[in-house]
């Protein structure tokens, strides 16, 4: 009895003291290093251009949102309220833009850039269609969606399809006359191929074909640390902007010019000429350097600064030397590559590049990245 006393008022003493403490359960506030590397000419930018608040139909304030970019290593959100869909608005009154607004004064000391963006959202066709880069959100506010779109486009707005499939049997996505008459209008720019955590391949491979660029979001309603746990394979989808600076206008002209890859999941999603400098950039030969001595087995490391494994496939194999038909360079991590040069004849410095190819690199659906790998040995 006196045990169970004493127990109990141990107990309660820790609780009391976890709820002095403040913040004693709390994450820290910290912000997550989503290193990919800067390809030539451009800074690496990392986006979600899909994004709701309770001005909407999401359940956070604006300014969680930016937090939430902040903490997970974005570089730009575009907060996207719906305009036709305003549950909240018996308490909340309808105030398009007003999210933007509230959101960018809290990223301004973060330097965080909030884009104002809108969800032009209609049953199908056309669906929902995001705007970012509006000055006069209020204009899309129309009975008619091409009034909505013209008065989007004429704001100078990147127009991007969203969720293409996601009212369609199978997820598979149809590509209405109205899509072609919004191109062929210059009102598209873009299409969401990867929503959440769902990558649609016919519209990825519609964007490779009408030439529109690859844009990835999360589409988040509720708090993002509800839906992702942040741990590799399980992060907030993003999309990779290439631009020529870090203002709101980069992105833009990035967007418009297609320079984008998208990070969901496992994979990266996008064109070879970007996914060759990102994953060339995202590993490292790890010195010292491998020895070759005749016929022995040597092993070359290789660091992987990426915030994503790399499966690389060995294809064709180099003449001469036996290497591993696989290897998977873990994020954040060392691999060792084993090798054996099967003549004893080597001498000096050797370079070998070795045609591979990395799965989870997508340049079109289930067509991986064919690139090299560089690796320079000596020998004794
Ligand atoms: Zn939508
Ligand atoms: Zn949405």
């Amino acid at each position: 009895m006196k045990l169970f006393f004493c127990t109990t008022k141990a107990t309660l003493t820790v609780l009391s003291l976890l709820l002095l403490v403040p913040g004693i359960q709390a994450q820290p506030r910290a912000r997550a290093q989503v290193f990919f590397p800067d390809l030539p000419g451009y800074v690496t930018l990392r986006c979600d251009f899909h994004t709701h608040t309770v001005f909407s139909d999401g359940t956070v304030w604006p300014t969680v949102r930016v937090e939430e970019a902040w903490r997970n290593g974005l570089d730009a959100i575009a907060i996207s309220d719906h305009i036709e869909y305003t549950p909240h608005k018996s308490d909340i009154p309808v105030n398009y833009g007003r999210s933007s607004e509230i959101a960018r004064a809290a990223a301004e000391p973060l330097g965080i850039l909030v884009i104002r963006g809108a969800e032009i959202t209609r049953g199908e066709p056309p669906g929902h269609l995001n705007a970012i880069f509006l000055t006069n959100t209020a204009a899309l506010d129309q009975k008619d969606y091409r009034v909505a779109i013209k008065n989007a486009v004429d704001q100078g707005a990147f127009l991007f399809w969203n969720h293409p499939g996601w009212k369609q049997p199978g997820r598979k996505a149809v590509w209405y006359a109205e899509q072609g008459e919004f191109l062929a209008n210059g009102w598209l720019h873009g299409i969401e191929v990867l929503n959440g955590t769902d990558y649609e391949a016919g519209p990825h491979q519609w964007c490779i074909e009408k030439k529109l660029a690859l844009v990835g979001n999360s589409d988040v309603h509720g708090p993002i640390s509800f839906e992702y746990s942040g741990a590799p394979g399980d992060h907030r989808p993003m999309t990779l902007v290439f631009a020529r600076g870090r203002t709101e206008q980069d992105i833009r002209e990035a967007l418009f010019a297609r320079r984008t890859v998208i990070f969901g999941g496992a994979n990266i999603y996008g064109a070879a000429e970007f996914l060759e400098p990102l994953f060339a950039g995202s590993i490292q030969i790890v010195e010292p350097m491998a020895q070759v001595r005749g016929k022995a087995r040597t092993s070359v490391q290789i660091l992987n600064r990426a915030p994503l494994d790399f499966l690389l496939e060995f294809s064709p194999k180099p003449g001469g030397w036996e290497i591993p038909s696989a290897l998977l360079l873990p994020s954040g991590k060392v691999a060792s590559l084993p090798l054996r040069c099967l003549s004893d004849s080597a001498s000096g410095d050797l370079e070998l590049n070795l045609p591979c190819s990395v799965s989870n690199l997508l340049t079109a659906p289930d067509k991986p990245l064919k690139t090299t790998v560089a690796v320079k040995m000596k020998t004794r």
